[in-house]
């Protein structure tokens, strides 16, 4: 009987193909390994095999297998159940998924080539003895330099030490690559090639450096234990600077000691830096680091090592660390949890890291333990609801105050005729006195996106959609004003409906008007800015986090990235800008995000021997969520926004789908969303919102349109899904669509 094997390729479409498996093959293919197969009429892929099975494919004749690559399994089985879901759930392909899962040295059929590294050392018999004959010695007489660097490495060989790479021994004997070359021509010295790691292994650790935990973090430790007892998953809620690390250090720590992995998931790159470091001192060589900017290489050894279990028992990572081959994973960590970032927004898998995490734990069994100071609604309304275990951190270490928040009304101000242009006198007043200490100071400007909205240059007033309670973007080509939820579209007002005012206006005031403004004002200051325009790489980013670390910048202007956990030292002041840009961002998790934007920036503010002071500027002063703020009451901002969602029924009320569909001509791609909104409206009635034509409504050349799908939970998502793919294959079934393409977006963020 013939046997066949289901065979997943990295590209976009379908699912698995089937293959027929050659005899000499039969005894060596398993599940997981992978192959090289021929696709269409002379191309070949490297493929992984999903399924051994013998059912010949029905219909056309089937091709064969080429080659076997792997004599073990590349992808272990839970790994292949896991990609498996995460096709299922985020409806693409698992040839999606293995694209973004498998690191490219290992989607090549090219082997993976082990870094080697050259070593010099004492010849033969000078090895041994580490005594320079004498005729040697006399026939060294004339070359005085090669004489000395061969006595200091007999010196180094009798104390141990017998190997040196060649910038090693130039350096530490003193002397140019002549030379030694000269010797080993001389026969006197010998290289050597071995095979090394990529990986770091150097520097001392000790798990003795990890601090005794406070009384408090102690509580919430142990709690955390006692909850999983009952639920795999557990909410740590934790103001900032409460030492949430810390927890994980100590929880990984006892994880290990278990024999188990640990996946430690943080939302960025940037991130990392600080984290690491930290982590590295304790855990040293059993971690590695899993992200984008690791090399190719390095990642095909972290991979091959995972797969052995033979080191790296803990991944600290970025998203895409949720695909490596976990043995036996005992624990999951999703550091700020609430991240937005988290959400991989293209190409497709995308996915949300927490999300996957949390499924992947649950696969293997182990504990998961999502961190924040300012969880997600979705998390705190599962840890609410008794789904998750909920552990609460509310003091500082060290019982630091957390800083004083000022709300500042630039609306009266304004009027007033009291404001420096974008800064009050209290934030003025505030940054002076931090620079007269000695002090630094940090300045927080929203920019998110591109979302063109509109607001009146004098009272504050946007505009907002009467069915969905989020602000309408302003789209200039139409010059109409549309909300992305429901497509309710009205005239651009010309004059503002509150206060009769005619300097309507888009949004924003850019962070290098802000530092033009610095210099006027504080002339000796020495300013950094930090933010997309400035951030085109990441040497840029790191050199702004660590001029200021170093003081060597006093402000710092930046937009959402300052946002991002970091520690320093010396920041007495923070200064949110425009905190109304952020609040009516045309989004409904626009309050959520600027809760956590704004406790977050306020958790860089304070020292360790003064307290912090935040200044919040605002044309809205008497905003509840301005309350919540100053008041650190995430409980607060959580039942708000929890009778908002209830009443337009968004997320946890309900699961949103967008399908985006991309085409060069705006009227095919516009015309056919606008034919599959309505094949799924006749499905799920009510449910259906869209198209629109997004804020970016043209990338590379193609124009997009995009239909939102508002879910109740009691739905089938299976079902749903059925309804997607069947209006999909109906879609190119029309000769004029075959060429839109589409593609789903669940769980949108
Ligand atoms: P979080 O992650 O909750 O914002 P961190 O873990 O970064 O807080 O801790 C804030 C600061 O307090 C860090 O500088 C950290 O080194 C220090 N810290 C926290 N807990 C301890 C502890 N138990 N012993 C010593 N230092 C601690
Ligand atoms: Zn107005
Ligand atoms: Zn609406």
């Amino acid at each position: 009987m013939s046997c066949y094997a289901d065979i997943v390729l990295p590209l976009a479409f379908g699912s698995a193909l089937t293959y027929l498996v050659p005899e000499c093959m039969a005894a060596s293919v398993q599940v997981g390994c992978r192959v090289k197969v021929p696709l269409g009429q002379n191309r070949h892929y490297v493929g992984i095999v999903t399924r051994i099975h013998e059912q010949a494919p029905s219909g056309c004749s089937c091709k064969t297998i080429d080659e076997l690559v792997d004599s073990e399994p590349l992808l272990l089985e839970k790994q292949l159940v896991f990609w498996q879901w995460m096709a299922d759930y985020y409806a693409c392909t698992p040839g999606e998924v293995m694209k973004a899962g498998l690191p490219i040295g290992l989607k090549r059929t090219e082997n993976y080539r082990p870094k080697r590294c050259r070593y010099v050392r004492l010849a033969g018999s000078l090895a041994q003895t580490g005594v320079c004959p004498q005729e040697i010695r006399q026939s060294m007489a004339r070359a005085g330099r090669q004489q000395q660097v061969l006595e200091f490495m007999m010196a180094q060989t009798r104390q141990g030490r017998f190997e040196w790479t060649l910038p090693a021994l130039m350096s530490e004997a003193g002397c140019s690559r002549a030379v030694i070359d000269g010797l080993v021509g001389r026969g006197l010295l010998e290289e050597v090639e071995r095979e090394v790691s990529r990986l770091e292994t150097d520097g001392e650790t000790s798990l003795a450096g990890i601090h005794p935990l406070s009384r408090e973090q102690q509580q919430a430790c142990s709690s955390i234990v006692e909850n999983w007892k009952q639920k795999p998953v557990c909410l740590l809620h934790g103001v900032t600077s409460s030492g949430k690390t810390e927890i994980y250090i100590h929880l990984i720590k006892d994880c290990l000691a278990r024999g188990e992995q640990v996946l430690y998931l943080l939302p960025e790159i940037a991130l990392t830096t600080q984290i690491t470091s930290r982590l590295k001192k304790v855990f040293g060589n059993g971690m590695c680091v899993y992200h984008s900017k690791v090399s190719e290489a390095e990642r095909v050894e972290i991979w091959n090592r995972l797969i052995v279990h033979d080191g790296c028992q803990l991944v600290v990572g970025v998203r895409s660390s949720v695909f490596l081959p976990f043995r036996r994973l005992g624990l999951v960590i999703v550091d700020e949890e609430h991240e937005p970032s988290y959400k991989q927004q293209e190409p497709a898998p995308r996915y949300h890291a927490r999300n996957a995490a949390l499924m992947l734990a649950r696969l293997h069994g182990a504990k998961a333990l999502l961190g924040s100071a300012t969880p997600s609604i979705e998390s705190y309304n599962r840890a609410v609801e008794g789904k998750y275990g909920h552990v609460t951190l509310s003091v500082r270490y060290n019982h630091l105050p957390l800083p004083e928040i000022l709300v500042e009304d630039v609306k009266s101000l304004r009027r007033r005729k009291e404001m420096q242009g974008s800064f009050s006198p209290v934030l003025t007043d505030e940054i002076g006195k931090a620079l007269d200490s000695g002090d630094q100071v940090m300045l927080f400007l929203n920019r998110r996106g591109y979302a063109p909205l509109l607001s009146c240059h004098n009272c504050g007033w946007t505009p907002r959609c009467p069915h969905c309670d989020v602000s309408l973007h302003y789209h200039k080509q139409s010059g109409r004003l549309q909300c992305h939820y429901c497509g309710w579209s009205q005239p651009l007002p010309t004059v503002c409906p509150q206060c009769g005012s005619h300097e309507m206006s888009d949004m924003g005031i850019g962070t290098e008007k802000i530092e033009e403004e610095l210099h006027a004002l504080f002339p000796s200051a020495r300013v950094g800015r930090m933010d997309t325009d400035t951030m085109k790489s990441r040497q840029h980013y790191e050199r702004a986090i660590v001029d200021f670390e170093e003081h060597r910048t006093d402000i710092l202007i930046g937009t959402q990235m300052l946002t991002k956990g970091l520690d320093f030292g010396r920041v007495r002041v923070v200064g949110i800008l425009d905190a109304d840009s952020m609040m009516n961002f045309p989004d409904f998790r626009a309050h959520e995000r600027a809760f956590q934007l704004m406790m977050q920036v306020s958790g860089r503010a304070g020292r360790k021997d003064c307290r912090g002071t935040v200044v919040v500027q605002t044309r809205d002063p008497g905003q509840s969520l301005l309350q919540a703020v100053v008041n650190n009451d995430y409980r607060q901002m959580y039942i708000e926004e929890m009778q908002q969602r209830h009443q337009f029924s968004y997320p946890p009320y309900s699961y949103l789908i967008d399908v985006w569909f991309k085409h060069r001509e705006a009227r095919t791609v516009k015309k056919a969303a606008e034919c599959y909104a309505s094949w799924i409206a006749s499905r799920l009635p009510d449910m259906v919102f869209g198209p629109f034509s997004p804020a970016v409504a043209r990338i590379k050349g193609l124009c997009l349109q995009k239909i939102s799908l508002k879910l109740t939970p009691s739905l089938s998502m299976s079902k749903i899904k059925e309804y997607l793919y069947s209006a999909q294959e109906t879609l190119h079934k029309n000769p004029d669509y075959r060429s839109v393409q589409l593609f789903f977006d669940v769980d949108p963020v």
